[in-house]
């Protein structure tokens, strides 16, 4: 796809003021180091879910776009999951933040319909002890020796949401020792309280993340 192309197919998404004055022009080049982390993009977090993210599935189709052309240099991707047991520490019920979500294997917790990971996607479970919440797919999980273990240097990171499960992944993956960017245009917030998802993009780019619109073309 012609950069061009993608541009007019995105003209409906809207870029907050931060974003338009902070996001890099031109084209994010893809090296061998590399791996893409797709932060969960399950259906509680899509319209329609119980935690749903307002305009959260308008990252899909950049997603894809990245995926095709990650995958086309045959670099690893890595999915994030929300994996909670019923009675999950984050639940309101339970005395947490959030409305019940991503149930293990229940319907909520699945990935998008129409998110196409190539066959070889790594998926990455989070959240699935009953007393710890794990916003960061890093935390509980061997998501850094994974990544380690494959020489990657830099991680393009997307998902869902901006504010709580993106910002910690990308928090991680710095003191990690990795470079970060991030996919603006692949990223929702949830913005619990206004301005959440910017400050959280403010955050991330103060600890060192870069930021790249997300049109990455294949060189
Ligand atoms: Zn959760």
């Amino acid at each position: 796809m012609k950069r061009r192309d993608l541009l007019k197919g995105m003209a409906a998404i809207s870029a907050s003021p931060i974003l338009t004055s902070y996001a890099l022009e031109g084209n994010l080049v893809l090296g061998k180091h590399d791996a893409l982390i797709v932060v969960d993009v399950q259906n509680d977090f899509l319209p329609g879910g119980s935690l749903a993210v307002s305009d959260g599935d308008a990252v899909i189709p950049v997603i894809n776009h990245c995926m095709q052309l990650s995958a086309a240099k045959r670099l690893p991707i890595y999915a994030t999951r929300d994996w909670h047991p019923a009675d999950h520490c984050s639940f309101v019920e339970n005395g947490g933040t959030w409305p019940k979500h991503c149930i293990a294997d229940s319907p909520g917790a699945q990935f998008a319909e129409n998110i196409t990971f190539p066959d070889d996607v790594i998926i990455v479970s989070k959240g699935a002890d009953s007393d710890k919440e794990a916003y960061s797919g890093f935390q509980g999980t061997d998501l850094s020796d994974q990544i380690h273990a494959k020489g990657i240097r830099r991680v393009i990171v997307g998902g869902l949401a901006t504010d709580y499960c993106v910002l910690n992944t990308v928090y991680d993956a710095l003191a990690n020792d990795l470079d970060v960017v991030l996919l603006t245009h692949a990223i929702r917030a949830v913005d619990l309280h206004p301005g959440d998802g910017d400050r959280a993009i403010k955050s991330m780019m103060e600890r060192g993340a870069e930021v790249h619109d997300g049109l990455i073309l294949a060189d």
